[in-house]
C-alpha cells in the first residue's frame, strides 16, 4: 500500500513522498513550478546511497525541467519523480503500478514519462493507474528528436559565428555516440561535416562505423582535438576547469544534460570566446516531441517543426549574450525565468 507524506519545501509548489514497504520502494514527486501548465518530467529510478540524495535529486531535476520546458515555450511546467529502489530486488510491474497510483494522486498537476532506468514498457504499467503519463502514445523514442534539436542548435551557432547557412566542411568532435550522439553524427555527415568521435563503449563505435565514416580518438583526447564544434553527448559535468582550457573549438553544443560542472564554467567558456549553446536549450527536442502527444493527436512532422525552433531560441540567446556581454548560460536562465514568471529579487 502507498503511504503519502506532503513535504513543505520552499521554492517548490508541491513535493510528496510515497512509501510502499510491500513492493519495496520510496518515491518522491516534485512539482517545481506550474505557471505555464502541468509539470512534465520523467520518472528516474536509482539505487541512491541515502534517502537525502534522492530528495536532492528530485528537487534539482524538477527545477531543471521548469527551465527546459519554459525555454522551449511549452505550455508545461517543471516536475520530476524519483524512485529509490533496487530494481534487481523488486517486482517491476508492481513497482510501476504503484508509481501510477502515486502519480494519480496529484490529479494531473504532474505528468510522468520514462527516464533513467524506466522504460516505455514501465510507463504502460503506470498508465493502468493514471492517465497522466506521456510517451505511451505515438511519440515513441525521443532520441531522434533530441539529436535533431542538437543539429538545429549547431546550425544556429554556425550561422551566428560565421554567418553561414551550412555546416559543410566543418569538423565536429562528438563525445559519446549513443542514442543521440550517433544520430547527430549521421545528420552532420549528410551536410558534409567531418566527424571525430570518442566513446567508452566499443559496441556503439562499431555500430556507427556501419553507418558513416569518421575518425576515432580516445575519450581523453576528444577535448583537445582541433575542431570547429565540440559536442558533448555523453555525461554531465564534462565542461570544467580541467577540460575547458584544452578545448580547440569555436562552438560547444551537445545533447548531454548539465554539461557545466559549475556555473562558473559558463563564464570560463565565455572568457575563451567559445560560443556555448546552453544544454537545456539544445537538448529539448525529446521533451518537445513528448509534448506533441499530450492532449492532441501526435503528428511527427509537427514534432519536427516544433523541434527546429530550438535553432531560433539558441540564436536569440547568442544575440543577447553578445549585446549584453554576458555568458550564454546566464542569458538562458534569465529568458527561462521570464517565461515561467519567476520574480527576481531587485
Ligand atoms: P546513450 O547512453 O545512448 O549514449 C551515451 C554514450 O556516451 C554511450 O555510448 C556511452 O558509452 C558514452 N559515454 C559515456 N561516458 C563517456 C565518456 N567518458 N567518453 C565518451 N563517451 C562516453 O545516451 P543518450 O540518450 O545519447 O544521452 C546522452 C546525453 O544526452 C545524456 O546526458 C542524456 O541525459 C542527455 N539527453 C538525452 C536525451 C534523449 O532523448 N536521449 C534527451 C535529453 C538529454
Amino acid at each position: 500500500m502507498n503511504r503519502y507524506t506532503v513535504l513543505d519545501i520552499p521554492g517548490y509548489e508541491e513535493v510528496v513522498r510515497c512509501d510502499n514497504t510491500e513492493v519495496g520502494f520510496t518515491s518522491w514527486i516534485a512539482v517545481h513550478n506550474s505557471n505555464r501548465g502541468p509539470a512534465l518530467g520523467g520518472c528516474r529510478v536509482w539505487s541512491y546511497a541515502r534517502e537525502e540524495d534522492a530528495l536532492v535529486d528530485v528537487l534539482r531535476l524538477s527545477k531543471g525541467m521548469t527551465y527546459k520546458n519554459s525555454l522551449a515555450r511549452l505550455p508545461l511546467g517543471g516536475g520530476k519523480s524519483v524512485v529509490f529502489a533496487d530494481l534487481s530486488k523488486v517486482e517491476r510491474v508492481a513497482l510501476f503500478e504503484a508509481v501510477g497510483r502515486f502519480v494519480d494522486t496529484l490529479g494531473g498537476r504532474y505528468i510522468t514519462a520514462e527516464d533513467v532506468n524506466s522504460t516505455v514498457e514501465d510507463m504502460v504499467a503506470v498508465k493502468r493507474f493514471t492517465r497522466h503519463v506521456a510517451t505511451v502514445g505515438a511519440s515513441g523514442n525521443p532520441s531522434p528528436f533530441t539529436a535533431y534539436g542538437v543539429y538545429c542548435a549547431i546550425r544556429a551557432c554556425v550561422k551566428f559565428r560565421y554567418n553561414r547557412e551550412s555546416t559543410k566542411g566543418m569538423v565536429v568532435a562528438i563525445q559519446g555516440v549513443g542514442e543521440t550522439g550517433g544520430r547527430l553524427a549521421e545528420l552532420l555527415v549528410k551536410d558534409g561535416c567531418s566527424i571525430i568521435a570518442s566513446d567508452i563503449n566499443r559496441e556503439n563505435i562499431a555500430k556507427l562505423r556501419e553507418r558513416i565514416s569518421f575518425e576515432e580518438v580516445s575519450p581523453d583526447a576528444i577535448y583537445e582535438v582541433p575542431c570547429d564544434i565540440f559536442s558533448p553527448c555523453a555525461l554531465g559535468g564534462t565542461l570544467n576547469s580541467m577540460t575547458i582550457p584544452k578545448l580547440q573549438c569555436a562552438i560547444v553544443a551537445g545533447s548531454a544534460n548539465n554539461q557545466l560542472l559549475e556555473e562558473i564554467d559558463g563564464n570560463r567558456l565565455f572568457d575563451r570566446d567559445i560560443l556555448y549553446a546552453p544544454d537545456y536549450a539544445v537538448n529539448a527536442g525529446g521533451v518537445i516531441n513528448i509534448s506533441c502527444e499530450i492532449d492532441q493527436d501526435y503528428d511527427p512532422e509537427r514534432a519536427k517543426t516544433e523541434t527546429a525552433k530550438i535553432g531560433e531560441t539558441v540564436l536569440d540567446i547568442l544575440r543577447q549574450s553578445k549585446s549584453m556581454k554576458l555568458p550564454t548560460h546566464l542569458i538562458a536562465n534569465r529568458m527561462a525565468e521570464e517565461l515561467f514568471g519567476m520574480q527576481r529579487a531587485a
